[in-house]
Parts: C-alpha cells; sequence; structure tokens
C-alpha cells in the first residue's frame, strides 16, 4: 500500500461510504469478506464486516440496487428496486429490446399478481369460522 494517495474504489454495501477495497480473511477454512475503509487517528485499520465469501455476491447485487443496510432490506423494496433498476438498464445501457423488456416485466408482474392472490385466498380461509 506505501504512502501514495489513496482512491476510493467503490461504496462499502455495509455502511454506504466509499472504501479502498475488500480484503479476504481465512478463519478455520472459510472466507470472510470485509471493506477497508483508510486507517483512524492512530493508524489502526478501519475494516467493516460484508459476510461470508459466499453470501458476498447478494450483498453485491443489493448495492447495485442502492440497498446498502443488508439487515432491514424489506424483500419487497428489493424486488421493486430490482425492476426499477432493470427498466433503467434498459433505457439507457440498452440491456435488451425495450418491447421484449416491457412483456418480461409484465410477465414478471402478473406472476407477483397470482402470489398476491394466494395470500388473498389464505386470508380468506382465515377469517372463515
Ligand atoms: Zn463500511
Amino acid at each position: 500500500m506505501g504512502g501514495r494517495r489513496k482512491v476510493p474504489v467503490g461504496k462499502c454495501p455495509r455502511c454506504g461510504a466509499p472504501h479502498y477495497g475488500i480484503t479476504a480473511k481465512e478463519v478455520q477454512g472459510r472466507t470472510y469478506l470485509y471493506a477497508y475503509h483508510g486507517t483512524d487517528g492512530r493508524g489502526k485499520p478501519i475494516y467493516c464486516y460484508l459476510g461470508p465469501a459466499d453470501g458476498y455476491v447478494a450483498a453485491e447485487s443489493l448495492h447495485v440496487l442502492g440497498l446498502t443496510n443488508l439487515e432491514s432490506a424489506d424483500p419487497l423494496e428489493i424486488a421493486f428496486a430490482a425492476a426499477s433498476n432493470y427498466v433503467v438498464r434498459v433505457k439507457h445501457a440498452k440491456l435488451e429490446e425495450p418491447a421484449e423488456a416491457a412483456r418480461r416485466l409484465r410477465r414478471l408482474a402478473e406472476d407477483i399478481l397470482k402470489l398476491a392472490e394466494d395470500l388473498e385466498r389464505l386470508a380468506a380461509a382465515y377469517s372463515k369460522p
């Protein structure tokens, strides 16, 4: 690392602050990931624990969706953020043909509607005497 000026390489998925790289530490055969935030006033390194390496893919995709707090992430919020992110990517990054993207999104919305109807049936069954 040396005394060179450090440039942040990304936003920490845990706390949202800029970090200078992800480091891996192996403990008893498992690999854990940490974001390095530089050093404190006394030169002690500051790390954020990100989780086991095999679970990190999920954390990284949450970060892409702008969700930094993994504990309180609502699954429906994640789903909506993912769909919104997809639309932005179709519009700006020409990820997919807009017509095909719209069809896929509509199919997903219909599947989600079926899930809601499933829960409504369950609620109706519960409310019967
Ligand atoms: Zn952090």
